[in-house]
């Protein structure tokens, strides 16, 4: 029998289709040219059942989705202390692309925004592997299937690259790039290419809302305490200068890319996941907004919410 989950997550896609506002990024030509009517919505529960409705099998890059979990890694690798002194946990205020680090400490303010995600990407370079393929192989474990680069995506966005690099030279020139500023950003490029759809990111989801441990496969791929952290980041930070606005009216902690999806993430119950390739003027996805706010709403997913 068809699940009413099912039912409900098509309403939710019809019940949005009036959201059409904002565009598809343009700084990118690759994502400028993605159709501006796919939609994607899934959920995961805490024991690896995913619902998902619309355009399920449609992939497209993970984009700053894939922030959080190379910040997780690098804490992993090199423990939170460490971490702590390449990037700060506060909110910035500011533009996912802000060309600016913390006056006072010379840190990028936090690993949601790419000058803190150059900074992480760097951190996770090891003597056997790229952090490129160490992140490849993460998601892999995260999705449960293999991952790989969309080269499109990634090509195009190399070349539209200057103001990444702007960044990586700015936190090399502070002393808080531990690698060669091309090189890490054409890093940080890779990593953001890699192709999912809302099923991995649901899945990949409900491993944070299942404390480090992906639910179908019962690895542990980041600690509790390592996770707990990430997502009181992914709370204040995850959504740039909206940050605010998203944790009281949806409430979760969350994390959107350019290319249109948003993962949000309830600790102990379910991961969930959108896609709708036009932005807001913050460089989250509106109608994956709209969704997610749905979702909160009707299920009652406000962490703040006395139930
Ligand atoms: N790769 C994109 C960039 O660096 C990621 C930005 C995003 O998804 N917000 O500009």
């Amino acid at each position: 029998m068809r699940s009413p989950i099912l039912d409900y997550l098509d309403t939710i896609i019809a019940e949005t289709e009036h959201v059409v506002s904002g565009e598809s990024a343009d700084y990118i030509p690759e994502l400028a040219a993605a159709d501006p009517d796919r939609v994607a919505v899934a959920l995961c529960t805490v024991n690896g059942t995913v619902y998902a409705s619309g355009d399920t099998g449609h992939r497209f890059s993970i984009q700053s989705m894939s922030k959080p979990f190379a910040y997780a890694l690098a804490i992993e690798d090199r423990g939170l202390e460490s971490v702590l002194h390449h990037i700060g946990v506060e909110p910035s205020g500011e533009a996912f692309n802000e060309l600016s680090l913390d006056p006072e400490t010379g840190q990028p303010r936090n690993p949601m925004i790419n000058a803190g995600a150059i900074a992480a990407h760097s951190l996770i370079d090891d003597d056997r592997q790229s952090a490129v393929d160490r992140l490849l192989a993460l998601f892999s474990q995260l999705a449960d299937r293999p991952v790989e680069i969309d080269e499109a995506v990634a090509a195009s966005e190399l070349a539209t690259g200057d103001r990444n690099l702007g960044l990586a030279y700015l936190l090399h020139s502070s002393g808080r790039l531990t690698r060669e500023p091309r090189s890490a950003v054409e890093g940080y490029i890779r990593q953001c290419a890699a192709s999912v759809d809302v099923r991995d990111l649901a899945l990949m989801a409900a491993t944070l809302a299942n404390g480090g441990v992906q639910p179908n496969t019962g690895d542990r791929l980041f600690s509790r305490a390592g996770t707990r952290h990430l997502l009181s980041v992914m709370a204040s930070c995850g959504m740039y200068d909206a940050a605010g606005d998203w944790l009281t009216a949806v409430g979760i902690p969350a994390k959107s890319g350019v290319a249109g999806g948003i993962i949000g993430v309830l600790p102990g119950q379910v991961g969930v996941a959108v896609f709708s390739p036009r932005l807001d003027p913050h460089g989250n996805s509106a109608r994956g907004v709209a969704m997610m706010q749905r979702l909160s709403d009707d299920l009652g997913l406000h962490l703040m919410e006395a139930n």
